[in-house]
């Protein structure tokens, strides 16, 4: 896990305030693999990643995750515990692209990156920024989640065949894919790499309806940390006063000492 001691997590945090999305987790990949250049995580398979984030949250925080959702049906809050342990399942190492087969179609494709998924994302964003602006409803939402999987699929086609002859996979609009090509294409990912898209199904213990929640362990740990960052330096800021130590003395303590001293601070 590298030297992620609080001096280098606090650097961390710092770095990652100035950021969105995108790049704290690339800020977080690092942390969790010190010894990878930023091209190598980017162009990693999104499940390695997530495997990444979830060891560096084992790491960091423990397993027992405590996750917040809201019931679709009645907004009711809920609450439960996972075990980081069960999630981020590496993706099995292959050689060569996965292939479909439906009807006449023949479709070889490899495995999204993080690259791709960023690509996505961005494509997503400035198509959209104008239907943004009136502000979107369900309808918009479900398009842009439909263009980002196009825009992902066709970074990631290998070849396309119709009837055994080729189809040049950049003249082919993926939208015109048929629909059970594109599902199984989905099923064939999603299989390949689990832990690219984890989603929990969870019943509302209030109205018995299941609502389906996206675990995005980037921002999960993203926040986690900004919350620890906060905290730390709200107990720096207490002993340096009470004591007069500097921030790097501070850090060097123990967390079981740091919370010894602000007690005896509370007490005096
Ligand atoms: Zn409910």
């Amino acid at each position: 896990m590298g030297n992620t001691g609080p001096a280098e997590l606090l650097a961390i945090w710092e770095a990652g305030l100035a950021h969105h999305g995108p790049g704290r987790a690339l800020l977080l990949h690092r942390a969790a693999r010190p010894e990878s250049a930023a091209d190598e995580l980017l162009s990693l398979p999104v499940g390695e990643r997530e495997a990444d984030l979830y060891a560096l949250r084992r790491a960091l925080f423990g397993e027992r995750m405590q996750i917040r959702a809201e019931c679709g049906a009645c907004g009711e809050a809920m609450e439960f515990d996972l075990d980081a342990r069960d999630l981020g399942v590496r993706p099995r190492e292959r050689d060569g692209p996965l292939r479909v087969e439906e009807g006449e179609w023949t479709v070889e494709f490899r495995l999204p990156t993080v690259a791709d998924l960023e690509a996505a994302a961005h494509a997503v964003a400035e198509a959209g920024r104008p239907v943004d602006a009136e502000g979107g409803d369900g309808a918009q939402a479900s398009t842009a989640a439909a263009r980002a999987r196009w825009v992902l699929l066709a970074r990631c086609l290998v070849s396309v065949h119709r009837a055994g002859r080729p189809v040049p996979a950049d003249r082919l609009p993926v939208a015109e894919l048929p629909e059970p090509v594109q599902r199984k294409l989905a099923e064939a990912a999603e299989r390949a790499d689990p832990a690219a898209d984890v989603t929990l199904n969870v019943a509302c213990p209030e109205c018995g309806e299941a609502t389906r929640a996206e675990l995005d362990i980037a921002s999960y740990l993203w926040a986690e940390l900004d919350h620890w960052a906060r905290d730390l330096l709200l107990d720096v800021h207490l002993l340096a006063t009470a004591y007069g130590w500097s921030e790097p003395q501070i850090l060097a303590l123990s967390p079981l000492r740091r919370r010894y001293y602000l007690e005896l601070c509370a007490d005096g």
